[in-house]
């Protein structure tokens, strides 16, 4: 393998392992000689855009890392690693093999970020920003992918300038906050004026120029305050670095952009810088107090950021104070650490946490620290806002074919996307495509998904998908297409209930049709009519139920039909048993030879339902089963109950009641009872009545059977006008 390599080549993994050692404490040496030869074997052949090997760019990557922020070794492999998996053939299954899945793990994690980030217009950076704070579980990732950018952007000149400009935007807009949020002042800097010498070349060159035109005079300048500042503070006993600092081109170009100011009047150019070796604050309000003898503060620009350190944990004094003529001189003090800190952001809390702990689990417990902090939002806020990169999770960020971006709470589906859309999408919405596949419409999204809706114009908006989102628009989009569907429908119904109607008088009134319906849960005017548009029930069955009374139908039905008790064939069977019973008219159950009497009360007839009690006189009375008296309590409660029955074995007649339910016009009656009298058989009763255009008729006749009283029934259902025929009780 090793003879393969050109030495020229090998001489890279010398020159990482060399950094390695200068700036690691615990490292896998042989992990990274692994990564090197893989790194090497994946990108063989290829070629960068500036025509050198490709693996010098993640050898690049890895050195970056190693002298900008020193993590460990697992970041250095998965650095050298970084391009292997969309690049090449290898797989995250091969790097497992060959390293663990921990550098596997940060690999794909950065894969993923270029997927998502290649052939897309960052044009809403806030909203990429977040993503990618959402996708990184593991810090290293998004500290690799600074490095990896960084390194893009100082070979920038190779790319054609329509993809240089992309960069350079996506690392003004996209990386630069990030590395800002993760205290990584340095790498900020550096991408902020990258990216400022490819957006705006000629500014870019022009405050270069300037910049290094009065450079030896700044450092003339400030040298006349440095060393009497410095030999000051250490009379006093104070350990104390100062350096003159210069403010940086594209901070530069922002304040002369945004406050629309020539670059000569830009005063505050000019900077000092003290760091002091203690571990006490109170040190640098104390030098703040020497240095302020000296040199009058200019009280407004006074910043204690010491107490209150900014949201990425950033901790300074900062001050100006009055220089030589008068210029305007800023003012950072801070002790070591808080200026690690300042230029190395998490990488340098990394480094502090090796000093404590030298052994293998000081980068877990980094992580394990950096998890709790995100499970406590205040600590989190106290140190370091990067670290609430997991509190992303309760968002996705996903593209729409065009590659725009939605943003959607987590647990978001293909309706709530297609709602976030546009409405028409939303409502028309069928199914749904995640990165090309068909997914169910409850499917849960991810970040980084490009997501098509499919939609269909003759699609509504169901019910079930108001389980289905998670988005309170499509929730109330959802809701709101269902009112407007049934408000359509209750107009529709409403029509066909007017037409019931038409050219007559309202017979009854809707009130009267739900009370009699009872079923469909209909309950409103509007069920009812939304019940007749869907056509869950139909005009004739509202026309019927209103017409008929209730429960007595059935009853009804169920004697005419022979559906006697249990008891009626043990009733029966008994009856064979004596043949002298035989010319009784009713069998009453368990009592022989007993002596009976209909009621006067509601005189049953053979073919009613009807029940026994036993008087105090030892007789039986026999009732309707609907008579009033039997529905009495007190009759109940003090007599005796026994079941009785029409003795069927006679040839009786059974007494039907029938109801006939039709238009009200002439000639009507004689229709009718020209079709009973026709048919043989004898009337009981006839009750004829009219109301608001409609024709009512209850008969009360005898039949021998059910048979007999269906064709009966079926022949008064053909006279014309007659809506219904139906049984009765009476
Ligand atoms: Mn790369």
């Amino acid at each position: 393998m090793l003879a393969q390599i050109e030495q020229e080549h090998y001489q890279k993994l010398h020159e990482i392992l060399r950094l390695c050692r200068a700036n690691l404490k615990n490292y896998d040496e042989s992990l990274i000689q692994r990564a090197f030869f893989m790194c090497y074997r994946a990108h063989e052949g290829e070629k960068r855009a500036s025509g050198e090997p490709f693996f010098y760019h993640p050898v690049e990557v890895a050195k970056l890392l190693v002298t900008e922020l020193p993590l460990d070794g697992v970041s250095v492999a998965a650095a050298l690693l970084h391009d292997v998996i969309e690049d090449s053939g290898y797989t995250y299954e091969d790097i497992v093999a060959e390293l663990g899945t921990e550098v596997a793990d940060i690999v794909e994690g950065l894969t993923k970020i270029s997927e998502i980030m290649t052939n897309r217009e960052t044009t809403e950076a806030e909203g990429f920003r977040k993503m990618l704070l959402s996708m990184v579980k593991d810090i290293r990732v998004i500290l690799i992918k600074f490095c990896d950018r960084l390194h893009n952007m100082r070979t920038l000149d190779s790319l054609p300038e329509h993809r240089r400009v992309k960069m350079a935007l996506e690392t003004r807009d996209i990386y630069a906050p990030l590395a800002h949020r993760f205290g990584l002042g340095k790498m900020k800097v550096d991408l902020e004026n990258l990216a400022l010498r490819y957006i705006d070349p000629e500014m870019y060159d022009f405050l270069l120029k300037k910049v290094r035109l009065s450079r030896n005079e700044r450092i003339a300048y400030l040298n006349k305050m440095i060393v009497p500042i410095k030999n000051d503070l250490e009379k006093q006993g104070f350990v104390v670095e100062v350096q003159g600092r210069a403010k940086h081109l594209f901070s530069i170009y922002n304040k002369m952009r945004l406050k629309n100011k020539e670059f000569e009047d830009i005063h505050d150019l000019y900077g000092i810088r003290v760091i002091i070796d203690t571990d006490k604050m109170s040190d640098c309000f104390a030098v703040y107090g020497y240095i302020t003898q000296k040199y009058p503060p200019i009280p407004r620009h006074f910043k204690d950021y010491i107490s209150i350190p900014k949201h990425n944990g950033y901790q300074s004094l900062h001050s100006a104070i009055i220089g030589p003529k008068g210029y305007v001189i800023e003012l950072q003090i801070r002790t070591r650490r808080m200026h690690e800190f300042a230029e190395l952001g998490v990488a340098a809390h990394w480094r502090y946490k090796e000093k404590i702990s030298k052994d293998d689990a000081a980068v877990d417990s980094f992580l394990k620290w950096a998890r709790e902090l995100i499970k406590d939002a205040d600590t989190a806020a106290s140190f370091m806002e990067g670290f609430k990169l997991n509190l992303y999770h309760d968002e996705i960020y996903v593209f729409t074919p065009k590659g725009h971006m939605k943003i959607l709470p987590a647990g978001a589906t293909p309706i709530d996307f297609a709602y976030a859309i546009h409405t028409e999408i939303g409502n028309g919405c069928i199914g749904a495509k995640v990165n090309g596949k068909i997914v169910r419409l409850n499917a849960e999204l991810k970040s980084g998904d490009r997501v098509e809706v499919i939609t269909s114009k003759s699609q509504k908006p169901k019910v079930d998908w108001l389980k289905m989102v998670v988005t309170h628009r499509a929730k109330l989009k959802i809701r709101t297409a269902i009112n407007e569907e049934r408000r359509l429908e209750i107009e529709k119904g409403r029509g066909i209930w007017e037409k019931m109607f038409s050219g007559t008088k309202k017979l009854f009134t809707e009130n009267d049709a739900i009370h009699s319906i009872r079923r469909h849960g209909i309950r409103t005017p509007a069920d009812l009519f939304s019940a007749l548009a869907n056509q869950q029930i139909s005009s004739e069955e509202v026309i019927e139920s209103v017409t008929k009374p209730q429960k007595s139908a059935e009853t009804v039905e169920k004697s005419l039909q022979g559906k006697a008790p249990q008891d009626f064939a043990e009733i029966a069977r008994k009856v064979q048993e004596r043949p002298s019973e035989q010319k009784d008219e009713v069998v009453i159950s368990g009592l022989n030879n007993i002596a009976y009497a209909y009621a006067k009360c509601c005189n049953p007839v053979p073919g009613d339902d009807i029940i026994g009690f036993v008087t105090t006189e030892g007789a039986v009375k026999i009732h309707r089963k609907n008579c009033i008296n039997v529905t009495n309590e007190n009759l109940v409660k003090s007599e005796r109950i026994v079941s009785v029955a029409w003795n069927r074995k006679l040839d009786t007649e059974f007494l039907a009641g029938i109801r006939i339910v039709g238009e009200d016009k002439i000639g009507m009656t004689n229709q009718i009872t020209g079709v009973i009298s026709k048919f043989d058989t004898n009337i009981r009763s006839i009750a004829l009545n009219a109301k608001d255009g409609i024709f009512f008729c209850n008969l009360m006749i005898f039949v021998r059977n059910t048979d007999k009283l269906n064709t009966l029934m079926d022949k008064l259902r053909k006279v014309q006008g007659v809506f219904t025929v139906e049984r009765i009780a009476s």
